[in-house]
This record gives C-alpha cells, sequence and structure tokens, in this order.
C-alpha cells in the first residue's frame, strides 16, 4: 500500500471506529512507512476510557457484575490516572512527543510508574473491546479460522495452548494472541501489565486478543479458580473484534 493511500486508509478506519486497531494498522506499516507514530491519535492511542460497548452484567454468568463495575471504574481508570500523571513528570518536549503507542515502543526509556500504567491503560482499553456477551459455540470463521487453523492444527488445539499461557502466568498477567514481525499468529503470555508492544517484551508483536489473569479480574466470583474463569472466557470472547485486528495487523 502506498504511504498516501496508507493514510487514507487510517483516517477512513479512525473515522469507521476501528480505533484500537489503528495501533496494530501502525506497527504492521511502520516499517515500510514515514508515519509519525509520536502524534497522538484516537481510541486506544489516547489518554481517555472509551464507554464499555455492553453493560456490566452483560457478561455474566461469566464474569460478574461487580467484577466488571470495579475493574472498569477503578482498576482501569486508576491505570489511566497514573499515567496521566507519569506524562506530566516529563519535561516538556517529551511531553510534545508522547503518544500511547510512543510510550509503550519505547518503553524501555520511561519509568517504572509509565511503563506499568501505559501497559495497564492499553491492555485494558483492548480487553473490553475482546469481550462480548456470551454465546453458544463461539468461535471465529473466515480467514481468522483458517490462519489458527494453519498456526496451531485446530481451534480446539489453538484454545489449549492459549489456555496454557494463561494458567502458567505466574502471579498476575496477561495472555495473548499475536502477530509477530513475519505476520505469524502466535500465543505468549506477559508479566504485570507488560505487553508485546513494549520494546521490553519477551514476546513481541500486534496483539490480537487479550485475557486479563490478575485476580482482580476474576476473584469475586472465582476466587483461586483461575483455571475455571479461563474455560468461561471463552464462551465471551468477541472474535468479531479479534478478526477486525487481525486484518488490521496481517496486511
Ligand atoms: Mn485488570
Amino acid at each position: 500500500m502506498a504511504s498516501s493511500t496508507r493514510r487514507t486508509f487510517i483516517e477512513k478506519s479512525v473515522k469507521a471506529g476501528l480505533a484500537i486497531g489503528i495501533g496494530n494498522q501502525l506497527l504492521a506499516s511502520c516499517k515500510n512507512s514515514k508515519l509519525n507514530i509520536s502524534k497522538p491519535t484516537t481510541g486506544i492511542a489516547d489518554f481517555t476510557q472509551k464507554p464499555l460497548a455492553y453493560a456490566y452484567n452483560a457478561l455474566e454468568d461469566v464474569i460478574d457484575a461487580t467484577t466488571m463495575e470495579i475493574h472498569y471504574t477503578k482498576h482501569a481508570a486508576t491505570y489511566l490516572k497514573n499515567v496521566k500523571d507519569a506524562v506530566a513528570e516529563l519535561s516538556e518536549t517529551q511531553r510534545k512527543e508522547v503518544s500511547i503507542m510512543s510510550l509503550l515502543q519505547n518503553i524501555s526509556t520511561y519509568s517504572t510508574k509509565m511503563r506499568n500504567n501505559v501497559g495497564g491503560h492499553y491492555n485494558h482499553e483492548l480487553f473490553w473491546q475482546c469481550l462480548r456477551p456470551k454465546q453458544n459455540d463461539n468461535k471465529p470463521d473466515g480467514e481468522l479460522l483458517m490462519a489458527i487453523e494453519k498456526s496451531f492444527t485446530s481451534f480446539n488445539d489453538f484454545k489449549l495452548q492459549f489456555s496454557d499461557a494463561a494458567k502458567n502466568r505466574f502471579g498476575s498477567g496477561w495472555a495473548w494472541l499475536y502477530v509477530d514481525a513475519n505476520k505469524q499468529l502466535k500465543i505468549g503470555s506477559t508479566p504485570n501489565q507488560d505487553n508485546p508492544l513494549m520494546n521490553v517484551s519477551e514476546i513481541k508483536g500486534a496483539p490480537l486478543l487479550a485475557l486479563d489473569v490478575w485476580e482482580h479480574a476474576y476473584y469475586l466470583k472465582y476466587q483461586n479458580k483461575r483455571v475455571d474463569y479461563i474455560t468461561n472466557f471463552w464462551q465471551i470472547v468477541n472474535w468479531s473484534f479479534v478478526a477486525q485486528q487481525y486484518q488490521l495487523a496481517s496486511k
């Protein structure tokens, strides 16, 4: 895609509300393009908490309403407040340059406070969009399903591998489906609020699907049973959103 065409595409994507995908689009295209990723963009790439697309009780009985409300209005809101505080502590020159993407991609040059909170903000904004009210036989279709089957043998094998990544993450962290630099689907996990966009991460790429395995995400309903939370998670994955992310990241 020529860079002018790509810019037009990005503008259209933003207008179409594919805001979170802009990060992936930028990541996917930054190798060959002169796009300035440090410019603030909309949606995930800005310093706001987007309204949830569903009610707090809409994900029951996989995730209870109280957990959703506390998670969104307290935990996630605090990451955003703290990342704004961390940005306010930067020099005036640095402040002019910052965007969520530029912070994540250069996170090794910032404070631990910035790392934890910009990660926390990005990860939660992505996570909310990865969820939807539960559906029977919830699974992806089309190109995404084919890519998953090609990379992981079958959708079932994919779920097992992703679930293992989520179960085996010691302590607090996230499990991910992401597209690496070779446009291959990969599964992995990160500690704390790190993510595959960070230059310090062991796994690197464009996130498609995120699962929060911090205890605050499930403890009220599941207590110590992280495995049950992960098993039930599959009923509420928003595969339409993940497919949209895949389209943006894999082109
Ligand atoms: Mn969380």
